[in-house]
């Protein structure tokens, strides 16, 4: 899988936008037809792709670190949100488990023993469980289970990698137009968690709050100090008061 199929765009190819000049996406889209590229390299980090491999709904291939990097410090990556803007969580995408060939060490699907590669075969995975065939594979063996794994998964989930036809890359859209309806992220987890997220904010708040107290108890020790030599002071002036008071008082008394 060499980059030997056309041009690779650069980063600064890719973000050039200004008057005249195609966009970032528009460059982007024309690229993706540049299969060579599209199957080699991790689109949002130009690195090449190496397994751990995530895809999103589109069925783009991204390295998983450069997804991560790129969920935690977006300003890493010039043209990311013309790339990736769909990508907000882990949720939006999902790992590939893609089978090697011991020998060759090359990517294959594990049924048909084909390679994934630009130009090849039609491949697709399986968003239940992220397994990754040729797609001939099921034509092979009807099933509901997944080949590799035996877990079910359903055919209107199966997302095509890298779709050269238009059938393929409005299919892949329509299936996460459909989630999204659904209140589904790509990964199939639900988008809607609510109550997650009161989760994540409480557990964000109890955070803040342990912060908030931990540091409402330092300064109510500092407080406490404070007013227990303010109240000693006073009970001291208050006890010399009573004591001489009290020696007036005997004075009275004597
Ligand atoms: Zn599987």
């Amino acid at each position: 899988m060499g980059n030997d199929g056309g041009s690779i765009p650069t980063r600064r190819e890719l973000v050039k936008s200004s008057k005249g000049e195609r966009t970032s996406s528009e460059l982007f889209e024309q690229n993706l037809l540049n299969a060579t590229f599209v199957w080699s390299t991790c689109i949002l980090s130009k690195k090449s792709l190496q397994l751990p491999i995530v895809s999103d709904y589109l069925g783009r291939l991204y390295n998983k670190d450069s997804v991560l990097e790129w969920l935690i410090s977006p300003e890493n990556f010039g043209d990311g949100d013309a790339i990736v803007p769909h990508i907000k969580s882990f949720k939006d995408v999902v790992e590939l488990k893609i089978s090697k060939d011991e020998n060759s060490g090359k990517w294959i699907c594990p049924i048909t023993g084909k390679e994934l590669k630009a130009g090849g075969s039609k491949f697709v995975y399986l968003p239940e469980c992220g397994h990754v065939f040729a797609e001939s594979a099921f034509r092979v063996i009807d099933t509901d289970n997944c080949l590799e794994c035996g877990s079910m998964y359903s055919k209107a989930n199966v997302v095509t990698i890298n779709p050269t036809t238009k059938a393929d890359v409005e299919a892949n859209k329509a299936r996460m137009e459909r989630l999204i309806s659904e209140g589904l992220a790509h990964s199939l987890k639900s988008t809607s968690n609510k109550k997650k997220r009161k989760n994540g904010e409480s557990s964000k708040e109890k955070k803040d709050t342990k912060k908030g107290k931990s540091m409402e108890t330092i300064r109510n020790e500092e407080t406490l100090r404070m007013t227990t030599k303010v109240l000693e002071s006073v009970q001291q002036s208050i006890n010399g008061r009573k004591r001489s008071e009290a020696v007036q008082d005997l004075y009275l008394k004597a």
